[in-house]
């Protein structure tokens, strides 16, 4: 025990030292070391180093779609690994695993999406698809669409691009990413888009991108017609419509891709985390056919754009088999399923407590927004949704808390292989940690 804690504490110690972490608080960190140093995974379940279990009731960062510890996806990566670790996919170069990939995206794509090019995460996926779109409005003799439309809450990463793309204000406030050729329109106004299209001129905007279901946001769903609507400008203005599916493809909202609750098809689709459910580092951005098409037939120069990874030989053969126990397992109807008996879990909470605002969600994605007064909506002057993720941690679960734009909101995307008792665990850690708040600020 004593060579665990010595070993425990070093590790702190480097850490605070070397290690400077992504999206953390810079000054805890220095002070308090890391939360949890995590040692293995299994199913749902995170064990730290001080052999704490806890729920994984993000999916981590809404990406471990399969679930933890699953030696199938490491063997896959193991032969191909020690087969072809990698071979590059620039200058025509290709590999088995990346043609077999993208030949099975273009079959579980929604409508005519077909093409697809790789990258290694999210962030480079929606650069991508900016730097695609550009493009494509340069071979279409229309240099001077350049400007991306987003939407207020977004969050599309944090490559320059996507940072300027991204809608909540920290994340630009960040670098001062204030690049005029990104533009915001209110995240649940279709008509808002209109007035944004006509106020920077129809005539420069490259394309408009929204997230199916906006995640790292608050956890906002779009109202039913929604999409359709913007569909519909989008095509009255001639402007490519991306959807974001880093988080919301590969079956966390009960469809494969979240744009396909909305019966609506659109031009380019980003995605990454759960193709591989982070098993290995992959993105990627699909075009549909019709965009695909005017690329063949209008380019006569080489693409100049490619990463390094774009392709790469082991993180495809990973997705693969991903999307493989994805099928096999029916986890997406299981997403389904566990999202009802989640959102019936956070119904029964909010019967239970006072300070329960809002019940949310789609599929395995689910928030709840927090508040003093649930009569009057007023909120909490403090907000008290990192209260209630700390409450929770303390009692084996993790959860995240959004308070960007004045919100106060806990969120959860559990892994879609989780069990209805697990689910049911997960309710009661929420509930206790909720309560243990509610006593404390109430
Ligand atoms: N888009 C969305 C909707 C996301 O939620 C994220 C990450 O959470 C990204 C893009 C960025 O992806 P990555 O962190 O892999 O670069």
């Amino acid at each position: 025990m004593e060579k665990v804690k010595n070993s425990v504490q070093e590790l702190m110690e480097l850490d605070k030292k070397y290690f400077l972490h992504p999206t953390s608080p810079i000054k805890q960190q220095q002070d308090q070391g890391p939360s949890f140093i995590f040692t293995e995974g299994k199913g749902v379940m995170l064990t730290d180093i001080l052999g704490n279990t806890v729920i994984d009731g993000m999916s981590s960062l809404w990406n471990v779609n399969v679930g933890h510890g699953r030696e199938e996806l490491g063997k896959v990566a193991m032969e191909q690994m020690s087969k072809l670790a990698f071979s590059s996919c620039f200058a025509t170069y290709s590999n088995e695993p990346a043609i077999r990939l993208a030949a099975k995206l273009a079959e579980i794509a929604p409508g005519n999406l077909n093409a697809t090019f790789f990258t290694s995460g999210g962030s480079e996926a929606n650069d991508t698809a900016y730097k695609l779109a550009r493009h494509y409005w340069i071979l279409k003799g229309q240099p001077n669409r350049k400007k991306i439309i987003s939407r207020t809450k977004s969050y599309h990463g944090v490559a320059m691009g996507s940072t300027n793309a991204t809608g909540l204000k920290p994340f630009r406030e960040f670098t001062n990413a204030f690049d005029p050729d990104f533009c915001y329109a209110d995240h649940f106004s279709s008509e808002d888009l209109r007035r944004v299209i006509e106020a920077e001129g129809p005539e420069t905007i490259a394309a408009f991108i929204a997230e199916p279901v906006q995640g790292a946001g608050g956890l906002h769903v779009a109202p039913d017609d929604y999409f359709k609507e913007v569909k519909s400008i989008c095509n009255e203005y001639g402007i490519l419509l991306i959807t974001d599916e880093v988080i919301t493809g590969f079956g966390r909202t009960g469809k494969y891709f979240g744009i396909e609750h909305y019966g609506v098809v659109p031009d380019m689709m980003c995605f990454a985390k759960g193709i591989t459910s982070g098993y290995a580092q992959l993105g990627g951005v699909m075009l549909s056919e019709t965009i695909h098409q005017d690329y063949m037939e209008l380019s006569t120069g080489t693409l100049l754009h490619g990463y390094t990874y774009s392709g790469h030989p082991m993180a495809c053969a990973v997705a693969l088999k991903n999307i493989e126990l994805i099928e096999e397992e029916g986890l997406i109807a299981n997403a389904e399923k566990m999202g009802a008996e989640m959102h019936k879990g956070f119904q029964w909470i909010e019967g239970e407590r006072k300070i329960i605002g809002k019940v949310k969600g789609l599929g395995l994605m689910g928030g709840l927004e927090l508040v003093k007064d649930r009569n009057t909506n007023e909120k909490f002057q403090n907000p008290v949704a990192p209260l209630v993720v700390t409450e929770a941690a303390k009692r084996g679960l993790i959860c995240r808390s959004v308070v960007f734009d004045g919100q106060d909101t806990v969120v959860f995307a559990p892994p879609l292989i989780i069990s209805k008792e697990e689910m049911a665990k997960m309710i009661d850690i929420l509930h206790d940690a909720i309560a243990a708040v509610e006593a404390e600020v109430l």
